[in-house]
């Protein structure tokens, strides 16, 4: 639905992504910072945009809704970027469309800077996901449980089509919409499906394989999402909606954060079933699609679900194996992988640091990591352990030192910073802390002197239990 960004009081620019505006081909040239800020704001729409809202249904904790959309974001268009890809630029908190339901389409300064970090710091971790282009702050404030400075956020997508974005036209049994977006999913997405004999089912397969590459992927950093409902899943493969997520401190498999998430549906070690249950809600509106016999189409999407309840657990082994330094497979891998998660648990040590204290060990240096765990010779045992594993291959300390280095990093953003960069852009209209975090998140793998503070665990009184939504 057309729809244009409500206007904000005044506008003022606190980040603008200059090199992904440069990757993206973006006309910034000689646009000062108050330019910026009436762009990134709605205020000004740039020439030739037809702005829109989109519609799509979701899953929100198990519970179907049939109408959900774009209530506080706004599609300002696309471009094709450097690299010949075509990519959407979306304003998120800038003011109500006619999915706003009761919502003010507004955001939050907190949420906005939250998004912006994060986004950057999964860019930096190779991890897909969406990108931010630039935030403002509004001059306006939202009312939420209280008074906030309002912010609206620019991020860039392969696409903002979602899992929800199916169910949309599914719930509506409407088949012909169905084919034109698989249609589309599959130009924009998958070409090669296109070569398929049943190309529908080649998306549905290619879908899974990414989702399951990608909650991979947020496994090995420790990151938790916080709120995977099919809404919130983009066929792309990119996170997306970063709101109530957090990477976690201490090793807890069962972690949650999110205030909402009473049942830890989306718990840490939950992300994979889960992601499996939406592929499943994903294949069920495809079901139409897939094969003139009913049967025979549900037969080929349970094939789907299952291969990725296979694919899962390997690509999870592997790139536990990677973590640890090793390059070959051996029996006893997953109990080696399964016994230091254990220790790690008892111990409650930090997760990102252990696997970074690791990678010391492999170079001679096992006292930091030692250092962590509460019984030592328990540590001790299982250092000895992945020693005389790693000594099954052919690298060097060093070189497996450095290889883990690549894959472990120091540098994620951590909850209880970015709860200090928000306090202090709300509470002081202070953002040095953010564009300072900004810097040293861009930098995961690396232990900058300039940046040790980004890379300690939160103490006691530091440590953040709960996360919000964007809302
Ligand atoms: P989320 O789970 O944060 O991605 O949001 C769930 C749904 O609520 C989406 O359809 C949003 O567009 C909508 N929504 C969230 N916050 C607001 C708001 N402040 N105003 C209007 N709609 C909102
Ligand atoms: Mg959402």
């Amino acid at each position: 639905a057309a729809v244009l960004p409500t206007p904000v009081k005044a506008p003022q620019l606190i980040a603008f992504n200059r090199p992904l505006a440069e990757e993206l081909g973006l006309d910034v040239e000689g646009m000062d910072d108050e330019r910026l800020a009436a762009i990134f704001s709605g205020n000004a729409v740039p020439q030739g945009a037809e702005p829109l809202a989109m519609a799509y249904a979701g899953h929100q904790f198990g519970n179907f809704v049939p109408q959900l959309g774009d209530g506080r974001a706004i599609l300002l268009g696309e471009v094709i970027d450097r690299q010949g890809r075509r990519r959407d630029i979306q304003l998120k908190g800038s003011g109500p469309t006619r999915f706003s339901r009761r919502g003010d389409g507004r955001a939050a300064l907190g949420p906005v800077l939250r998004e912006y970090i994060v986004s950057e710091a999964m860019f930096a971790l190779g991890i897909p996901a969406t990108r931010a282009l630039a935030a403002v702050t509004t001059g306006e404030r939202v009312q939420r449980e209280i008074g906030l400075p309002g912010g609206v956020f620019t991020r860039v997508a392969a696409s903002h089509i979602r899992v929800g974005t199916f169910q949309f036209f599914a719930a509506r049994e409407d088949t012909e919409a169905l084919k034109a977006l698989s249609d589309y999913v599959i130009d924009r997405h998958y070409p090669e499906a296109r070569q398929s004999e049943t190309p529908y089912l080649a998306m549905l397969q290619a879908i899974a394989e990414r989702q399951c590459d990608l909650i991979c992927r947020w496994l090995m950093v420790g990151f938790i999402h916080g709120v995977m409902n099919t809404d919130n899943m983009a066929v792309s493969g990119e996170t997306i909606d970063f709101g109530p997520c957090a990477f976690m401190d201490e090793y807890h498999p069962n972690k949650v954060f999110s205030s909402i998430d009473a049942q830890g549906r989306y718990a840490y070690n939950n992300q994979p079933g889960i992601a499996q249950w939406n592929i499943a809600r994903l294949a069920e509106c495809l079901i139409p699609l897939l094969d003139e016999d009913q049967d025979k189409a549900v037969d080929m999407a349970n094939g789907v679900l299952a291969d990725f309840a296979k694919a899962f657990p390997k690509r999870w082994i592997s790139g536990m194996r990677t973590k640890l330094g090793l390059q070959t497979e051996a029996e006893g891998d997953e109990q080696l992988v399964q016994d230091l998660l254990a220790l790690m648990q008892r111990s409650e040590v930090d997760y990102t640091l252990t696997f970074r204290r690791l990678c010391d060990a492999a170079s001679d240096n096992a006292e930091p990591f030692r250092g962590m765990f509460i019984d030592l010779t328990a540590a001790d045992e299982w250092l000895e352990r992945w020693r005389n594993r790693a000594a099954q291959e052919s690298r060097s300390g060093e070189e497996r030192a450095d290889a883990m280095r690549a894959v472990n990093p120091a540098i994620i953003p951590r909850n209880h910073r970015i709860e200090e960069v928000i306090a202090a852009a709300v509470e002081d209209n202070d953002f040095a802390p953010f564009h300072e975090m900004i810097k040293a998140t861009a930098r995961p793998f690396e232990e900058l002197p300039e940046f040790s503070v980004y890379m300690q665990a939160p103490m006691n009184h530091e440590r953040v239990f709960r996360t919000f939504c964007g809302t």
